[in-house]
């Protein structure tokens, strides 16, 4: 009997539960489809193309070492699943489960079609989370509206055990397959983006835990340090699983990787949340606001915003970092985002869209229910908090070296006066090489913000 394997966001060979459950078949097709559908949403961004490209040789690789390989396919996922169900005859389809509506939606359209041809489909949990969503909830609702109480009882769920990689895989002769992709031929990819696949990701993980963890808890929010594990686009792709990265993590234990594992949680209670509402990707969570000033009416800074010209060093350091290298910093992404929600008083969804333009690891949990969380429409307790770009970067890039890294103009500047070039007298002034002034007066972009909320 045959049973095909159809890869998603979980990239790997490596504690996957849908592969070892089709492995229990006498031949395997491990597939993975190139899905107009995703395309057609405009969400297949170069960034993630390329990493996506690395990360499909990779698996080929690895299933090769394995005596299998992988097939490719493009197409309408369901169509070309049911076609190559048909062409080896496979009894059963495994996958993993996954949060968005268009998850749901191919779920269950491949499940009705597969079910008319007398075939089943199999969908597994804790293959794209750690905890499945839904499975703990409050009292009073079908998900978590708040983090703290989620993590509470995260932290206590027991975790399933690491599953090991498949010895060997046996892909049966014949099937077709076409050429895997390459980042050759795609333009606009950010010069520094990092490299995707499998193997890359257990090398970042295996360092990240020997190197890196310990000095998380004090370190993380060290922007110019540059000290959190990079993993968000292994996470993404499922190079590596969230199960596996927090079994090993508990394993290093102390204040550093407890940090890193609530952390990890995070990006689980986005899913619960999404699961639950999945509208949350484009509609406000919680709290509706629409005094938002549109794409088209704050159009020049909007533009200054995602140039990295608003003439605040630290929000065009971080905008320069995310299209340089298709990744910004944690604390990079808070400040960009309450800059463009709360100071210029523009609608999350622009910043959303923009991000996920250029991020490698943009996610549609992750990225909308952040930037909600933000914008004070989503899951932030402190929904109208405001994050000040002069104190923030003075607290976490001391010297300024994140921003004379970032934004050249400035690179002359010494310590933190780089933070406010406003500031500068006389010649340094004129040597600013033509670095812009603020688009906007702080004082005056809270006061826009605070008349829009108490109108809201
Ligand atoms: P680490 O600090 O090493 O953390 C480890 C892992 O925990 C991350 O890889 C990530 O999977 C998870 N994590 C960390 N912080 C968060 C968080 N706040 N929410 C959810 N999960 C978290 N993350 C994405 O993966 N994709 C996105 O598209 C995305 N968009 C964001 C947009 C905004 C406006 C903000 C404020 C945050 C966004 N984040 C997103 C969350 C976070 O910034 C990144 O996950 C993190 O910076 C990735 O770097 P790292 O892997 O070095 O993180």
């Amino acid at each position: 009997n045959v049973s095909v394997v159809l890869f998603t966001a979980d990239l790997r060979l490596h504690d996957h539960p849908p592969l070892r459950a089709a492995c229990e078949a006498q031949a395997v097709v491990p597939l993975f489809v190139r899905d107009e559908g995703v395309t057609a949403t405009g969400f297949a961004a170069p960034n993630r193309l390329a990493f996506l490209a690395d990360c499909l040789r990779d698996l080929d690789s690895g299933l090769r070492e394995r005596g299998g390989r992988l097939i490719v396919r493009s197409g309408d996922v369901v169509d070309e699943v049911c076609k190559v169900v048909a062409e080896t005859d496979a009894d059963e389809v495994h996958m993993a489960g996954d949060v968005s509506a268009y998850a749901h939606l191919r779920e269950r359209r491949l499940r009705r079609a597969l079910e008319a041809e007398g075939r089943r489909l199999h969908v597994h949990e804790t293959v794209t989370t750690a905890v499945t969503p839904g499975a703990v909830t409050p009292a009073s609702s079908d998900h978590f509206a708040v983090f703290t109480p989620y993590f509470r009882q995260w932290a206590q769920t027991q975790l399933r055990d690491t599953l090991a990689a498949p010895r060997t895989v046996r892909v049966p002769d014949g099937v077709g397959s076409e050429e895997l992709p390459t980042r050759s031929g795609l333009s606009g990819l950010s010069e520094g983006l990092a490299t995707g696949g499998e193997a890359e990701g257990r090398r970042r993980l295996a360092a990240w835990l020997r190197d890196g963890v310990a000095a998380y808890e004090d370190r993380h929010d060290d922007m110019a340090g540059d000290a959190t594990s990079r993993l968000s686009p292994h996470l993404h792709f499922g190079t590596l699983s969230p199960v596996e990265l927090v079994n090993r993590a508990r394993k290093v234990a102390g204040p550093g990787a407890e940090a890193f594992v609530r952390q990890v949680a995070w990006r689980d209670f986005h899913r619960q949340v999404l699961a639950a509402r999945p509208a949350a990707a484009t509609a406000d969570y919680r709290t509706k606001h629409d005094r938002w000033r549109s794409e088209r009416t704050a159009r020049e800074d909007v533009e200054a915003w995602k140039e990295g010209r608003t003439g605040y060093p630290v929000i065009d350091a971080a905008m320069r970092q995310l299209r340089h290298e298709g990744w910004m910093h944690n604390r990079s992404r808070l400040l960009t985002a309450s800059f463009l929600c709360k100071t210029l008083y523009v609608d999350w969804r622009v910043g959303a869209r923009y991000f996920l333009e250029l991020l490698v690891d943009g996610d549609i949990a992750n990225n909308q229910l952040n930037w909600q969380w933000m914008a004070g429409t989503g899951t932030d307790t402190r929904p109208n908090r405001v994050l000040n770009p002069i104190t923030q970067a003075k607290r976490y890039d001391p010297d300024g070296a994140y921003v004379r890294r970032w934004v050249p103009e400035l690179a002359g500047v010494d310590g933190p006066s780089v933070h406010e070039p406003w500031k500068l007298q006389g010649l340094d002034r004129a040597a600013l090489d033509g670095y812009p002034d603020p688009v906007v007066e702080l004082s005056e972009g809270l006061a826009r913000f605070k008349r829009a909320r108490a109108r809201d």
